[in-house]
This record gives C-alpha cells, structure tokens and sequence, in this order.
C-alpha cells in the first residue's frame, strides 16, 4: 500500500525531469520522497496545531497551516507541474509559517527554527550552485524583521512580550551564521559526492558496453562452436561408410591380384590400403572427439585402481610384446565421471607405450594427488620424450611431432585428453626430457557426495 503510494507520487512528480547529473538525479528523488512522507506528517501535525490556533484565536497560522495542506497536496499529486516549481512552492511555504510564526509569537517561538531548516531544504534540494540563495533568503528575513521592528510594525500576540530589536538582532545573527556556514558547506560535501558518483556512472556505462559486447562474443564462439561441432560429427559419421567401402574393396584388390601383378602395382595397392587404413583411424577418432560434448549425468564414484586394471587388460598384447611395467600409487576412489576418466587415461597411456624408447622396456607409473582443491594426476613414463618446443602445440588437434616414423597415430589422442579435462574444469601439461621421458599432468575437480 506505502509502496504503492509512494510510486504514484514518484510517477506524477518526476514525469517531467530529465537530467544530466546523477546527484541531481538523487537530490529530485529525495525531495520527491519528502513530499511522500509530507503529507501524512502535515495530517499529524497539522490537526493538533489547526485546533489550537483556533481555541487560542490565532487566525493567521490556523490560515497559514491550511494553505501549507493544501499546497503540499498540490505539489504531491497534480501532475504536469515541473519539479522545480514544486519545490519552490514547498521552500515557500515553509519560509511563510517561519514569518509567521515570528511575527506573532517572537523569536523564542519555532519560526527561527523553521528558517533554518529551510535553508538546509533549499540546500539539499537545489543544484549546488544555488545553495548560496538560501542564505539571502534568510538575510533579507532578518532585515526585514529588524525594520518592522524599528518601526513598530510587530503585532505578537496579546499576552506575549513584544520583540525588541537588540534581542531580535543576536538571535538572528545566529540563524545567518549557520545558514552561511551550511550553504558554504554542504555544497563542498556534494560536490565531492557529484565527482564520485560521476566517476561511478562512468564505470558502470563501461562495464555495460564491455559486458554486452563480451555476450554478443560469447554467443557468436557458442554458435561457431556448435556449428564445427555438428560439422565434426557429420564428416566424421558421413565418411565411415565410403571408406568402409574403399577399404573393403582395396583389402579384395590385394588378396585377388598381389603378387599376380608387377613389383610397382604390389608397392601402390600396400599404399592405398594402408592410406585408407590410416583414414579410418583418422575418422573413427574424430567421431569420437565430436562426441565429447557436455557432461550430463552427476558424478559418481569412481575407481581409478579398477580402471587401471582395465586398462592393462586392454592394452595387454602391448604390454606383453613390450615387456612393459605399469605401477601406481595412492588411487582412491573419488567422484567423477568414469567413462571421460578411462578415455583420458586410455590415451596416455597408449601414448605411453607408443613412445617408448627403443631397447628400453617402458616403465609407466600413475600416481594421485589430493591436493585441497583438486586432484593431481601423474603420469610417467621412460619413453622417448618431447622437446620443450611441443609442450603446448601436442594437445592441438592433429598435432603431431616432426618424428613421423616414432609410433603410429592420427595427432588426436592429446587432444581428446585436452578436450576431456577442460570440459570437466581441469588443466593438462606436460614435462618431459628428451630420451629419459615424460610425465603427463592432469587435475580433476573436487565433487562432493552428491547422494
Ligand atoms: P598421436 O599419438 O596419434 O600422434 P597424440 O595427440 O596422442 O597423437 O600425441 C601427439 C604427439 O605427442 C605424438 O605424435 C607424439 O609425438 C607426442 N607424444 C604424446 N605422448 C607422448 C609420450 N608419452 N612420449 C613422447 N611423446 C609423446
């Protein structure tokens, strides 16, 4: 209901204002607010004083107080008057029940009171190169007085003691000391206030525009993204059934006619077999790249340990041909997502065994690290290792090293490795001397129990 109320009169008061300074902005929205509680506060204090004036026969003020209601009402809630001239309708009537109340029941009585909170009204209220007027206002209050006085122009009321003007000017030249020091003042603070706000109006204009264009940005990377992405996984889908064909038919060619044929057309059928071999690898890879999307189950627990063992299962003709040794260290189970997890770590650790140096039985070792806010995992290896040089460029897509005759792969295993961890809000690196071997780095985000 307040509320209510009060946005109406907001809405009728500021439907003309339009300005350029934020503090202005506040200084209208303020007085606005004071209109608001004016009225309520007029019908309270209003009654009381309209009752005694009129038991005690005091006209004038029971005349001034009603035409400050009816004022105030005018000012809160007929539309179309601008703010200004509502404003100084208020400054007005207020310097008006000041006079008379001075007038009539002296300078003991509230009217000086009523002046000075004027003038601090005018001062919050008008623009900061005002502030001065409310301090002549005053002034010219206080001479005018001091002339009605000389010449007797004071009509207190019967049973008071009538003003004299020695008494008249001390009082007064208070009331002009503290509207001075208030006008000369409050604009001071203000200005400081404008300068800060305006500042802050600035960076929030910034930090619109920076933020607009960040989301025009995100959403063109978001739709250029989906756009690679359904174009990965057409390719890649499309294609299998071609080359299934292409290959079947070279695998036919071969059996049929190798050897049958001369030493050339033998060389170019091995080629084209083993180029379209390569191409399927190339596209079953990308399609399992495309498929790397979103995560969209909660994490489970998982167990590193029994993956691992898997994983050696998997990989056991390499392990066995290679005399290779695979050790961990500290697996606990934790939660995760246990299919990205196998992927992540079934390419390592083919790569691992791919890359082992040549007469040396490669020696791979997993260890977990639970480090507060992630998980650390290591892999090592003893293979051929990588030069600084292909730290970074290795998890790129097709990314290969120069070394095109150490191991056999299509240059997305890293990649994959690289797509899993970041969509799951890790980070993947890589240490490595050459000749002695590498260890791959990779964290994992801390899940708590989701059950
Ligand atoms: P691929 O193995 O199919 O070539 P990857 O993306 O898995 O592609 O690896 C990219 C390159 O990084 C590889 O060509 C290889 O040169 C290098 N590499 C990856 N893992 C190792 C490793 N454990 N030891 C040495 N070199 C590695």
């Amino acid at each position: 209901m307040w509320n209510r109320y009060l946005l109406f009169i907001k809405n009728i008061c500021l439907a003309t204002e339009e300005n350029a300074s934020p503090l202005d902005h506040w200084r209208d929205r303020l007085f606005v607010s004071g209109i608001a509680f004016l009225i309520p506060f007029c019908l309270i204090g209003l009654i009381p004083g309209l009752v005694m004036s009129y038991i005690n026969n005091f006209i004038p003020l029971f005349i001034f107080d009603s035409i400050a209601f009816i004022v105030s009402v005018i000012v809160a809630f007929v539309p179309r008057i601008p703010l200004i001239v509502r404003k100084w309708a208020i400054f007005m009537v207020f310097y008006g029940i000041g006079a008379v109340l001075i007038f009539f029941i002296g300078n003991y009585g509230p009217g000086l009171m009523y002046l000075l909170s004027v003038s601090i009204l005018m001062i919050l209220f008008l623009p900061n190169n005002q502030a001065y007027i409310s301090f002549f206002f005053n002034l010219a209050t206080c001479i005018i007085f001091s002339l009605l006085i000389h010449f007797n122009l004071i009509s207190s009321l019967p049973n008071l003691p009538k003003l004299d003007l020695v008494h008249w000017i001390t009082v007064s030249s208070n009331l002009i000391f503290l509207s001075a020091m208030f006008s000369f003042l409050i604009p001071k603070l203000f200005s400081r206030l404008e300068n800060s706000l305006r500042e802050q109006v600035k960076l929030q204009e910034q930090l619109k525009k920076g933020t607009v264009k960040l989301k025009k940005s995100l959403v063109e990377v978001e739709s250029k993204n989906k756009e690679l992405e359904h174009f990965t996984f057409v390719v890649s889908h499309d294609l299998q059934e071609p080359l299934r064909m292409i290959t079947g038919f070279l695998e036919l060619l071969k059996i049929k006619y190798y050897g049958k044929l001369d030493e050339k057309a033998n060389t170019y059928i091995s080629y084209a077999v083993d180029g379209a071999n390569r191409m399927r690898m190339l596209i079953l890879d990308l399609s399992e790249y495309s498929r790397i999307n979103k995560i969209t189950d909660d994490p489970v627990l998982l167990n590193p340990q029994k993956i691992l063992e898997d994983l050696q299962l998997t990989f056991q003709n390499e392990i066995q041909s290679k005399k290779a040794e695979i050790t961990s260290e500290s697996l606990k189970p934790f939660y995760g997502y246990p299919s990205f997890f196998s992927v992540l770590l079934q390419n390592l650790i083919a790569n691992a065994l791919k890359y082992s140096a040549p007469g040396r039985p490669p020696k791979i070792h997993l260890s977990m690290t639970h480090r507060g806010k992630d998980y650390l995992f290591e892999l090592t290896d003893n293979g051929v290792g990588i030069e600084a040089e292909y730290f970074d460029k290795i998890f790129v897509l097709f990314q290969r090293l120069r070394k095109k005759n150490v191991g056999s792969g299509t240059g997305m295993g890293l990649a994959i490795v690289k797509k899993i961890t970041d969509m799951l809000g890790g980070k993947i690196w890589v240490s490595s001397e050459v000749g002695k071997g590498s260890v791959f780095s990779f964290t994992l985000p801390i899940y708590q129990d989701v059950n």
